[in-house]
């Protein structure tokens, strides 16, 4: 759901991009070049997801100059002008998202961590669909923070609602099997392979973040919550609790089933899953 292209600051065409992603597993890939609005129809054989990444930028000269918000948007409702934003504070911000919100069905926070908000800021912000809880251009080149987990806990706790997302932010080069650039973030979907499917179901948040493992299924039956999983070293229920439910086995083998009994003061719950080499998958937070 971010990826960029030669239309912007990418090394690749639109379609070596699409055929690098479907050479390496991928059913779809969301373009979002910046400030331009994909308009392709490239048939490569792997479902293009047409969007764009949006900037408002800081306008101000004390520490936090040169910091910026970017918002992919998805769905546009008509053909709107492209135009720049820009800020002072937060309420100048929740403006531009109001606006990108007339303008597009679907809109994304993007890379939060690099966007250097304070919590308050983040937690003042309303109205997107998802955010990126993981980045991988921001975390591996831009920020060096592993994801976005505390500041979605600290949104969480504090009652926002939101979707989260995994995405490369890809823009090149590509370095074959040694590439470090790509395949680090992505989203698995439950919808039928074609745009429309896949972004009203990303939309209703029928989908998860992963940087590898995989939820293979996560459902409520009364009041306990099961997860099945590929094989992991560790099931991590959250919610607003003070204790997690951290579950693991005693010999070190990994696992692959975790569940959770509602104790009843959760007003969310939320699951992450981690592997032997460390790689995390999220679930949706569930609204309680
Ligand atoms: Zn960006
Ligand atoms: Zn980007």
């Amino acid at each position: 759901m971010h990826t960029h292209t030669t239309i912007s600051d990418g090394d690749y065409t639109i379609r070596e991009v699409l055929n690098i992603y479907k050479d390496n597993g991928y059913d779809f890939l969301g373009i979002t070049d910046h400030e331009i609005f994909c308009d392709s129809n490239e048939d490569a054989g792997i479902t293009l997801v047409h969007g764009i990444e949006e900037a408002s930028s800081y306008v101000g000269n004390d520490d936090r100059s040169g910091t910026y918000a970017h918002f992919n948007c998805f769905l546009p409702k008509a053909n709107g002008e492209v135009k720049a934003y820009y800020y002072q504070n937060i309420l100048d911000l929740q403006g531009t998202l109001d606006e990108l919100k007339n303008k597009y069905e679907l809109v994304q926070f993007n890379h939060p961590l690099f966007s250097r908000f304070l919590d308050n800021e983040h937690l003042a912000l309303n109205g997107y669909d998802l955010i990126e809880i993981y980045n991988h251009k921001d975390f591996v080149e831009e920020t060096g923070m592993s994801n976005a987990e505390n500041l979605i806990r600290t949104m969480l706790n504090n009652h926002k609602k939101f979707w989260i997302s995994a995405n490369d932010d890809f823009h090149g080069p590509y370095y074959g099997t040694k590439n470090d650039k790509c395949f680090g973030g992505f989203n698995m979907v439950c919808a039928d392979n074609n745009e429309e499917s896949i972004l009203q179901a990303i939309k209703n948040g029928y989908f998860y973040p992963t940087t590898g493992p995989m939820i293979k299924d996560f459902r409520r039956e009364g009041n306990i919550f099961k997860i099945e999983t590929t094989p992991v070293k560790r099931i991590i229920f959250y919610s607003n609790m003070r204790r997690c439910k951290n579950i693991y086995d005693l010999n070190d083998e990994e696992i692959t089933y975790g569940e959770y009994e509602i104790r009843g003061n959760e007003f969310y719950l939320w699951v992450k899953i981690i592997d032997k080499d460390g790689k995390i998958a999220w679930s949706q937070p569930v609204y309680l």
